[in-house]
């Protein structure tokens, strides 16, 4: 079985690129250029320094003793949380920034929902002296103003997305629309391992340096590069890719992929997309994603700002339908317990979206001797007034 991407940009019968016609000259660019460009050594060169110098990679692979002891196992923690702007998410800009400058394009957009790709957006935007306009619903900008002032200081222009639910799905809509009005000189910087092919694909290359990583640093620790399971959270799926990359085809390493189940998967208020997605479309890429039974996208529903999608990116609905990863649905609750838990045993403050990875250690035994690695994808600062609402503090 492959789980990479095929050449037609297909994970077994999920991805592709489903995009209006106007669009194609701008996605054939990149799908045509990305490959080869990643390949070159001066990129190479100049990605891995920047990883290194401006994000603080490599991020530490650290062994949680506290937590190991409390639920007899070992669980490793690969810190994401430390790298610049406190989560994974800076990987993948800093890799299409400069794709795009190689591309030879000098104004960048995104979109974004919570405002956390936003800003990963515009701090390499800022790194590299270019244009950015992040695309937002006019909701969003109201609940996410932290965000949206950083966004600002960095130099951005936020843009309101005032049409439809003025959330996320609409910010999209102006991005696309903005891209097909700006073909030449604008590259699109989607966030997760989602969008047209060749989007997955490329987002889930620039994440790999985490798997990469965790390969020789379980070496040291352990004298072996396999863990026994790797461990992510998913909203779009970018972490989860990244982690899970270099053990997709090492049967001896299981692979959990976690889901925010919000108050519960027969809620109605949910994120659980493997649980409750069918086959659809969404944002060019055919993949799982709730849906009502005449095919209108359900709105998601989770505590957690990121994990609030309504698909799930076509690699990880492929590894769902492949049984390739066990997929776990996790509670608002069970979450925050978990989270909190963390804080107490280790002195990490987790975001909550990694809290969701962590709470899976209350529903499932591991065996003393397991390795288990788990991606804490971002810190907690974020989350903080969330924190403090939930549990009074
Ligand atoms: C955005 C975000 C996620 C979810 O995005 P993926 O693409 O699924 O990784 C998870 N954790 C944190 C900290 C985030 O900011």
């Amino acid at each position: 079985m492959n789980y990479n991407v095929n050449e037609k940009g297909y994970y077994g019968e999920f991805g592709g690129a489903f995009i209006p016609e106007m669009l194609y000259p701008n996605v054939e660019e990149l799908r045509q250029n990305y490959l080869k460009v990643m390949a070159e050594p001066e990129f190479q060169k100049e990605f891995n320094q920047l990883l290194k110098d401006y994000v603080g990679r490599p991020s530490p692979l650290y062994l949680a003793k506290r937590l190991s002891e409390k639920y007899n196992t070992k669980i490793y923690l690969k810190r994401e949380d430390l790298n610049h702007t406190g989560a994974h998410k800076i990987n993948n800009t800093v890799g299409q920034i400069l794709m795009a400058k190689r591309l030879g394009k000098t104004r960048i957009i995104a979109e974004t929902g919570a405002g956390q790709h936003g800003v990963a957006t515009a701090t390499v935007c800022a790194l590299m002296g270019l244009e950015c306009i992040v695309y937002m619903g006019e909701i969003d900008i109201a609940r996410q103003a932290p965000n949206v002032a950083r966004m600002k200081m960095l130099g951005a222009t936020v843009v309101p997305a005032l049409s439809g639910s003025r959330t996320l799905k609409d910010a999209t809509n102006e991005a696309i629309r903005d891209w097909i009005n700006n073909p030449v000189n604008t590259h699109y910087i989607i966030g997760s391992a989602i969008g047209p092919h060749p989007y997955p694909d490329m987002v889930t290359r620039f994440q790999a340096i985490i798997s990469e990583e965790i390969k020789w640093q379980l070496k040291e620790h352990e004298g072996r590069e396999n863990p026994d399971y790797v461990v992510a959270c998913i909203g779009g799926g970018s972490n989860a890719a990244g982690t899970y990359y270099h053990y997709l085809h090492e049967p001896d390493v299981n692979i959990i992929a976690v889901e925010a189940a919000g108050l519960g998967v027969d809620s109605g208020e949910s994120a659980a997309t493997s649980v409750l997605g069918k086959e659809g479309v969404i944002h060019g890429c055919k993949t799982l994603l709730m849906q009502t039974p005449d095919g209108q996208i359900t709105e998601p529903y989770s505590i957690s700002a990121g994990l609030d999608y309504p698909g799930v990116g076509p690699m990880h609905a492929h590894l769902a339908k492949t049984g390739r990863a066990e997929f776990m649905s996790i509670t608002d609750d069970q979450a925050m317990k978990a989270g909190l838990e963390l804080c107490k045993l280790e002195g990490i403050i987790p975001a909550i979206e990694s809290s969701h990875a962590l709470a899976i250690f209350e529903q499932k035994t591991f065996k003393p001797n397991d390795v288990v690695v788990v991606s804490l994808s971002g810190r907690g600062d974020k989350d903080l007034q969330n924190y403090i609402e939930y549990f009074k503090i």
